[in-house]
């Protein structure tokens, strides 16, 4: 007799929660204490207690830290690696955010939730003067702003575990990284319109785009997401309710989510959108007036036909690709 067995595929670790015991009690990396039950709580703590010595880091030139979640990294490359991933909830080569973005036309803010957005814009934008009713993002239900707070408690919205896409609640950070992958990719090119469900399709498309060297010389500024520079004593913890500024010099296109790492790289990545796109490219036509996708196909054509069919002489076409002004990423105020 077969006993049947199951085989698991091995998950890729995942370890991005701050310390804590079997018990799920958290400790804080910077000072002695602990015994917090949630990530949340500890993160409080470790921004407002650890305020000056966070500070010191962020200021000190030869460290590198990521400011969104003000953790030192190892090298550039981790770093990228780890903004990637864990802010932009990406994969750590990804050249595009993989995932549906939301800016804050206000405050810049990115959100992975659109009705997010919308209750964040009611909440924090509006004039407090007018009379406002929020949508709660999580069950739709209408509250006044005294309300919300309360209200997004009941859901745990507050927290730092919080599914920034789907606004579930998960236990920590490494539960929240597993739930992620539950949410599919969003491989969509702005550009062209391209869309598959394959991560290296995905890569390979993407790279077809890069051409240009020279760097967009236009007013380019409007074209990314604003890059925060300046350090404020008070910090923001890096809840998703609140959304995601940007630091560390990330730079992300709001026509196509493009990644660039520097200003220069986002000037020339603008050109792709700016500049008419023309690309010369041989066809394969035979006399006939059929075309075929290959040289191999058009040979193939003319020996099986013979008689008066032949390949025509080369003959070039160019594809322009229209740039496209704005796109639905921002939602309007
Ligand atoms: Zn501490
Ligand atoms: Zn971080
Ligand atoms: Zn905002
Ligand atoms: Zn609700
Ligand atoms: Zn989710
Ligand atoms: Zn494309
Ligand atoms: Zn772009």
């Amino acid at each position: 007799m077969f006993r049947s067995e199951v085989y698991r595929v091995p998950q890729e670790k995942t370890n991005v929660s701050a310390p804590h015991d079997d018990e799920g009690d958290y400790y804080c990396d910077m000072c002695d204490e602990g015994g917090w039950d949630s990530e949340t709580e500890l993160e409080i703590h470790r921004q407002y207690i650890h305020t000056d010595i966070l500070c010191n880091l962020l200021n000190n030139k030869n460290k590198i830290v990521c400011f969104t979640c003000k953790r030192e990294q190892p090298d550039r490359k981790t770093l990228y690696n780890h903004i990637k991933e864990e802010h932009l909830l990406s994969s750590k080569n990804a050249v595009r955010v993989e995932r549906e973005i939301y800016i804050c036309d206000y405050c810049c803010h990115i959100f992975f939730n659109k009705l997010l957005l919308a209750s964040h814009i009611q909440r924090k934008h509006w004039p407090k003067t007018t009379k406002r009713i929020i949508e709660c993002p999580k069950c739709l239900k209408m509250v006044t702003p005294q309300f919300l707070y309360g209200h997004a408690e009941m859901h745990q919205l507050q927290s730092i575990s919080l599914c920034p896409i789907c606004l579930e609640k998960c236990i920590n950070r490494s539960d929240l990284a597993v739930h992620l992958r539950s949410h599919m990719k969003h491989y969509y090119c702005n550009i062209c319109q391209y869309s598959t469900k394959r991560e290296n399709y995905y890569q390979t498309h993407i790279n077809h785009h890069k051409k240009y060297k020279v760097p967009y010389q236009g007013d380019f500024a409007r074209y990314y997401i604003p890059v925060k520079g300046v350090l404020k004593k008070k910090f923001l913890t890096p809840f998703p309710i609140k959304g995601l500024p940007l630091w560390n010099n990330v730079h992300i296109c709001i026509l196509c989510r493009e990644i660039c790492l520097s200003r220069h790289k986002m000037q020339l990545h603008v050109s792709e959108h700016i500049e008419p796109k023309v690309t010369l490219r041989k066809r394969h036509v035979c006399v006939c007036g059929e075309e075929f996708f290959n040289n191999v196909l058009l040979k193939h054509h003319v020996f099986k036909l013979k008689g008066s069919h032949s390949a025509l002489d080369e003959e070039y076409i160019t594809i322009n690709v229209p740039m496209k002004s704005q796109d639905v990423y921002v939602i309007p105020q």
